[in-house]
């Protein structure tokens, strides 16, 4: 493993930016389907090719199930007004209680995986989500939202996670970008979520800048390029990278929280992609955590890590 501090300022590629945009809302009718494709092909010769194939199923469920899905409940004017007033997101994940549409969100996808093949671990704990009375679910939904899981019930809330992800996906893609302002540092712009990692990106007009992706609602949120996306610190980051890898997804690591998150470069492969690419590079998780660091990111796929 590489360790590098972070690069000059002068060394990175600012193109044609001129003001890249605070935040880029999702789109779930392309994510899902685009991140299915991005794990089957990075399943090819993986060492967890069965997990990756697990999730790219996933992936094309949470696609498959949004056709004819109720409409989710869009936030009352002003609340969004007031959210923006106060700086706070949009989306209040600590008061969110589930709508219609959220519930058919979670019967149909819970529904649709159950056709796919998956280990009997995994098929157990989905029978214990699908058997799960009101309560229960509820309370699987607010442990995902609080991102307390607990560790002896990871492969359920998985699949909890996996539809929250669905439900607000269609949330934060009712909301309007341009009003969106930062939260926090380490919290989702729309619905105050962690990031599950950072991306340099190649967008037009936003070359080289980097954007925090959330794990929940996949929207993006502009950050500083040289900065720790947990707790903030700008002092004592470096950069950690598996000896011979291609470059493109490295460990951003804070020595003020001593915790990394993974910033991914999609400016040099468009093919990236935030939640899919963090699973497959485990191996990296595995040897800087041996540094003694914590992950900071968050994945449903990667509950327990
Ligand atoms: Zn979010
Ligand atoms: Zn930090």
């Amino acid at each position: 493993m590489t360790k590098v501090g972070a690069p000059r300022l002068d060394s990175i590629p600012i193109g044609d930016v001129a003001k890249p945009p605070f935040a880029r809302l999702p789109e779930p009718q392309v994510l899902f389907a685009k991140r299915a494709e991005r794990l089957r092909m990075l399943a090819q010769a993986h060492e967890l090719k069965p997990y990756l194939l697990f999730l790219a199923d996933l992936c094309v469920v949470q696609h498959g199930i949004q056709d004819g899905l109720p409409a989710a409940t869009r936030q009352p004017a002003d609340a969004l007004v007031r959210a923006r007033e106060f700086a706070m997101p949009p989306l209040d994940r600590n008061h969110f209680t589930m709508d219609a549409a959220c519930e058919a969100t979670v019967d149909r996808l819970l529904t649709a995986i159950s056709t796919c093949p998956m280990p009997a671990a995994a098929r157990a704990a989905l029978l214990n989500v699908r058997d799960a009375d009101n309560a229960t679910m509820v309370g699987m939904v607010r442990s995902v939202l609080a991102d307390t899981i607990p560790i002896e019930a990871v492969a359920e809330h998985l699949f909890v996670a996996a539809a929250l992800q669905v439900h607000f996906a269609r949330l934060a893609a009712q909301l309007d970008a341009a009003s969106l302002v930062p939260v926090s540092d380490g919290a989702c712009a729309a619905c105050g979520g962690p990031p599950v990692s950072s991306m340099v990106v190649g967008w037009s007009r936003a070359h080289g800048t980097r954007f925090c992706a959330c794990a929940l609602c996949a929207t993006m949120w502009n950050y500083v390029r040289i900065k720790c996306v947990v707790c903030g610190s700008t002092k004592g980051i470096s950069y950690q990278e598996i000896d011979g890898s291609a470059g493109t997804i490295k460990a951003e690591t804070c020595d003020s929280c001593r915790s990394y998150v993974k910033i991914l470069h999609q400016h040099k492969d468009p093919e990236l992609d935030p939640i899919a690419d963090d699973v497959a590079s485990l191996g990296l998780d595995l040897l800087v955590r041996e540094t003694g660091l914590r992950r900071g990111g968050v994945n449903p796929f990667l509950f327990g890590y």
